[in-house]
């Protein structure tokens, strides 16, 4: 299994592509909205796209999602608590922010404990509500490899303030999942560089905070 971060738009939203190097098959995880970016990675290492995952609705995380789909046809996931969001340009942010409406409707709706998973790899679903209701985080089986959007990141964690956003679901996403990922699990977080949770619980102040928090 190889995985390629694709650092792409305004908000320098991280997207990812795993793939396996020798079925070339690829699963897309939150194409932002550089879909040239995310073609010319795919064309240059010929891989077959299988699936499109997006740990949560927001505009930075999809402005792809539409155009990959109609070049390589493939099935979209979301949590089915964000399958509202990504359909609504209010919600996802893309008028607000873009002045251009994206609304999708996703193919598969994925739950807490979901596996998507193919020959090379199982994907567990982790329900992580707080930045959105929806929001998730996606671990590779057999790896140390979670891939957390924009729940947490190396050194902070997601804006609780948008639509849909919930401090005490972030409380307790933060203190009854991610608390638990041992230190050496790798996060791949919507921005900024991996880390280790071994690096999150040393320097990520605001996830510290979350823990002390009342
Ligand atoms: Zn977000
Ligand atoms: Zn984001």
């Amino acid at each position: 299994m190889e995985l390629e971060r694709l650092v792409v738009g305004m908000l320098e939203t991280n997207g990812y592509i795993l793939y396996d190097e020798y079925s070339l098959e690829a699963f897309i995880i939150d194409p932002g909205d550089e879909v040239k970016t995310f073609i010319e990675r795919i064309q240059k290492k010929r891989l077959k796209p299988i699936g499109i995952i997006l740990t949560h609705y927001h505009y930075d995380h999809i402005g792809a999602v539409i155009e990959l789909k109609e070049k390589y046809p493939m099935p979209v996931y979301i949590h089915k608590k964000d399958a509202k969001g990504l359909n609504d340009p209010y919600i996802n942010h893309s008028i607000s922010s873009f002045r251009k409406a994206i609304a999708i409707i996703p193919d598969k709706l994925v739950k807490d404990g979901d596996h998507i998973e193919t020959s090379w790899v199982n994907l567990e679903i982790i329900h992580t509500p707080g930045h959105t209701p929806g929001g998730m985080c996606i671990k590779v089986k057999n790896e140390n490899i979670i891939f957390t959007g924009d729940t947490i990141f190396n050194v902070d964690i997601g804006r609780m303030d948008l639509d849909g956003g919930d401090e005490q679901a972030m409380k307790n996403s933060i203190r009854n999942k991610i608390s638990k990922w041992k230190d050496e699990v790798m996060i791949y977080p919507g921005h900024g560089d991996p880390a280790s949770m071994e690096y999150v619980r040393k320097k990520n102040v605001e996830f510290l905070y979350m823990m002390k928090k009342r």
